[in-house]
């Protein structure tokens, strides 16, 4: 028997499917000096159990990646490692019950496209071509996937275990690591066996990952669901259909029932996502059991019922069936039911690979992902998704069973965009979130932070099913147009709580965060955008620089992205200075639009002269608040900092000032909309490591006359050998409906780029897209098209400058 290693440069915690593609692709790159510890046998965990479906369906862009890599991974595996394996690539037919799921299906059509896959629409009298046994009376149409199937979750493991062993990596079975120490250049793990040391370590724990996250300090945001499959005797009707077609039935899933159905052998395995369900080891007199490994939960079938007989009215076959066994296991759940992979926050040379919900199908993807993320430190996909940083400590216990029973209830559900999900709300509220809501705001999240979307008229619908559509035009659209319409022509305020502000200093600070942008540092009284690149030049993330004193710098970014910024900002710090958060000891308002300085004027005595682009500190209500001139709206304005202390007393006075001057609350979709006529980009939808600086049209941000910064080489590099795909703006001729995220470009019949953000811009009357397109076709007036929900609507490329206010007149007046 091989000896228990005692030293490795990774160990991976946990032998699940995704404990061993992360083994099995940290060997892949190379890094073969790594050890899984799995406490029982491997797939103890959830992999032992699950039904093993491995769809490429995703209405997200990244979650598709992984889910398309997954099954590409698969299809060569067994061969690749000599591991033969169960796996049937059978297809999948995906019911619609409405346009507007149909529409979903389109989107993805498209995305998929995109990606390289096949995926096609059925209209409702070819759904049976695919599915004989089907009722399709109530059906709007079908998404069939060609690439749909299910595996043997076990062998899958087993197989990605041989080929990490094959190349050398090592497995240690029944080894449960029980605590974790850091020494300060390595982790010392205690294992009954003994004691490993590493460089890094990866929780890939599955539904333990809280217990083995405490080892390091770190409370991991999830929860644990109980999740059920039945399986179904032989149907003779079947088997005789089988043995005549030499076929086996698409994987079937009626999204809109919620539930999938698949052929088992010559029975079938229903497996539904039931609402109300039922959480596991969530309350106090349910507590988690040390060890659970091979174990299932009792049946619980009356909660299925109804899925059930729905599911035997769309396919009477099933009512034929006895059934034979039902599988109840635990199948973890974060609050927005991504996974997490990637560093471990607040944790050195620590990552995670857990919380799968879907770890069959993502497994093979999470593995690469994880083993970028450990060798390289970056990933090849923006995989913000499945980042562990997008939560940032604030959910606690109830807020992480609220939302994980909402996603597991609502599993198949369709994500509308302007759509707000009722679960763990307010959580984070601004000093003057009861004068913003007796003013008829309509709230929404951002990490945690209630802000308001719009403010509701009378009479306006503010139902949650008023939300459900693609519809650009909501019950919100004539509140948001007379919002924009008061920031063009008056005076508007947004109550911004949460941004994330940092201050880094230290002798050397300037100098410091000059090498860390591509632009340059602005000068003390200033302010300026910085953009983060890294080492390949992709754009990792945008701050707002205000140089409080020579070496004093405040640095302010998005809410979202208080934990990856900060992680990125402490990784790269040098001895000598210091970073400190104070994101929640300030909030802020915008006050934007021609008359906001006649506002301001009646509130303090600052200069209101001074240009666009500077700072300063004044009195407002007797509180002191710094002043920053810019408006993300793209008017005149400033955004007003105040301690949160003193935040209404500002808040009160402005609007009081602002009542002469037809001043006017707004919102985020107002914002949304008066940002994109600006071309002012938002992070991780236009801004992402998937485009580089130069991509994203952000040149006038680099400063190539400096010795260095981050990404100066491979942006050089880039510029020298010609820019691929460039940054536009485009005027779109669409129907109802905005582009969402990731439609497709076209031209001359091709696909030649996509949009990372559409909105409606009131202001200048347009739908309007920002996106990526191929470099020869940005020529100003250039006519393209643009792809949403399956059809394609004309489109223009505008010129480099905003589309409204081209010159920044208004911003400088
Ligand atoms: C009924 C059911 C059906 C499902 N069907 C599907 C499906 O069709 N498709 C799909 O994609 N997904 C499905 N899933 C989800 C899927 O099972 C999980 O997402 C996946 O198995 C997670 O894999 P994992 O490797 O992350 O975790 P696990 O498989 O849970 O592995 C974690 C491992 O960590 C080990 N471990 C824990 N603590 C320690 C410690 N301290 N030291 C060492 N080792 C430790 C455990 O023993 C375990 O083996 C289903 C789940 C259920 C419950």
């Amino acid at each position: 028997m091989a000896e228990f290693p005692t030293q490795a440069r990774v160990v991976i915690i946990g032998g699940g499917v995704v404990g061993a593609s992360s083994l099995y692709h940290l060997a892949k790159a190379g890094w073969t000096d790594c050890v899984l510890l799995e406490k029982n046998e491997l797939t103890a965990g959830s992999t032992w159990h699950a039904a093993g479906n491995v769809p490429t369906f995703s209405s997200s862009w990244s979650i598709m990646n992984m889910q398309r890599y997954s099954a590409g991974l698969y299809r060569g595996l067994g061969a690749e490692v000599d591991y033969p394996m169960n796996y049937h690539v059978t297809g999948s037919v995906r019911l619609g019950h409405s346009t507007e799921r149909l529409l979903e299906f389109k989107r993805v059509v498209g995305m998929g496209r995109y990606q390289g896959m096949d995926l096609d629409i059925l209209a409702p009298d070819e759904i049976t071509s695919r599915y004989p046994f089907l009722e399709t009376h109530d059906l709007t149409g079908a998404l069939y996937d060609p690439y749909d199937g299910d595996i043997d979750p076990a062998q899958l493991t087993q197989a990605l275990a041989k080929g990490a062993r094959n190349m050398g990596a090592h497995i240690e079975r029944f080894c449960p690591v029980t605590a974790a120490q850091w020494t300060g250049t390595e982790w010392v793990l205690t294992t009954p066996k003994g004691e490993i040391r590493c460089e890094y370590v990866v929780n890939a724990a599955g539904y333990y990952a809280a217990e083995v996250g405490r080892m390091f300090g770190r409370r991991v945001p999830m929860m644990v669901m109980s999740h059920q499959y039945l399986l179904f005797d032989t149907i003779p009707e079947l088997a005789e259909w089988s043995a005549t077609s030499g076929a086996k039935l698409p994987l079937l899933r009626d999204v809109d029932s919620s539930y999938y159905l698949r052929q088992e052998k010559m029975g079938f395995n229903l497996g539904p996502y039931e609402n109300p369900c039922r959480a596991h080891w969530a309350t106090p007199d349910d507590p988690m059991p040390e060890d659970f490994s091979f174990q299932l939960f009792p049946d619980d079938l009356e909660r299925l019922e109804w899925h059930i007989n729905d599911a035997m009215a769309r396919v009477p076959l099933l009512a034929k069936a006895n059934l034979q066994k039902v599988i109840n296991g635990p199948i973890p759940y974060t609050p927005d039911g991504n996974p997490l992979i990637g560093p471990m926050p607040g944790v050195p040379n620590a990552f995670e690979a857990c919380v799968f919900t879907f770890g069959i199908c993502q497994g093979g993807g999470a593995g690469k992902v994880l083993a970028e993320w450990v060798t390289e430190g970056a990933t090849e996909w923006d995989m913000w998704s499945c980042d562990p940083r997008r939560f940032t400590g604030f959910e606690d216990h109830d807020y992480c069973v609220a939302k994980g029973k909402e996603v597991y209830g609502h599993e198949y559900a369709i994500h509308f965009p302007h759509h707000v999900w009722p679960e763990g709300r307010d959580k984070k509220l601004s000093a003057v979130h009861d004068r913003v809501a007796a003013l008829g705001a309509e709230f929404g999240p951002y990490n945690g932070w209630e802000r308001a979307l719009w403010y509701a008229r009378a009479g306006d619908d503010t139902s949650e099913a008023a939300q459900r559509t693609w519809n650009r035009e909501g019950p919100w659209f004539g509140a948001v147009k007379a919002e924009c319409e008061a920031v063009r022509d008056a005076c508007g305020i947004l109550d911004l709580p949460g941004f994330s502000r940092f201050v880094i200093e230290g002798a050397g600070a300037a100098e410091w965060l000059l090498r860390q942008i591509t632009g340059k540092v602005p000068n003390v009284g200033r302010l300026g955008l910085a953009y983060f690149a890294d080492d390949k030049g992709r754009i990792v993330t945008e701050m707002s620089v205000a140089r409080l004193a020579e070496d004093r710098l405040l640095l302010i970014t998005a809410a979202t992205a208080q934990e990856h910024d900060k992680a990125w900002l402490l990784r790269h710090l040098i001895p000598g200075l210091s970073l400190s958060d104070h994101t929640h000891d300030w909030s802020t308002q915008i006050l934007t639009g021609p008359n906001a300085r006649a506002v301001l004027a009646q509130v303090t005595d600052a200069d209101l002269t001074k240009p666009w682009l500077t700072w300063q500190m004044a009195q407002i209500a007797g509180a002191e608040v710094m002043l920053m001139r810019v408006s993300f709206a793209g008017e005149l304005g400033w955004e007003l900092h105040s301690r949160v202390g003193d935040t209404a007393a500002v808040w009160d006075a402005v609007m009081a000032a602002g009542a002469a001057h037809g001043l006017r609350p707004f919102g985020m979709f107002a914002l949304n909309s008066l940002r994109i006529e600006k071309g002012y980009r938002a992070w991780k939808g236009d801004l992402s490591t998937d485009y580089t600086v130069l991509q994203g049209g952000l040149e006038r941000f680099v400063d190539w006359a400096k010795p260095d910064f981050r990404g100066k080489a491979a942006l050089a590099a880039e510029k020298q050998a010609g820019v691929a795909k460039q940054f536009v703006t485009l005027r779109v001729s669409a129907g109802a409906f905005d582009p969402p995220y990731m439609s497709t470009i076209w031209h001359d019949g091709i696909v030649v780029g996509e949009t990372t953000s559409g909105y409606y811009g009131h202001r200048v009357r347009a739908c309007l897209a920002l996106g990526m397109i191929r470099s020869d076709l940005t020529v100003v007036g250039t006519k393209v098209e643009v792809e949403i929900f399956g059809e394609r609507h004309a489109a223009e490329v505008l010129s480099d400058q905003p589309v409204w206010d081209a010159k920044n007149e208004r911003v400088r007046a």
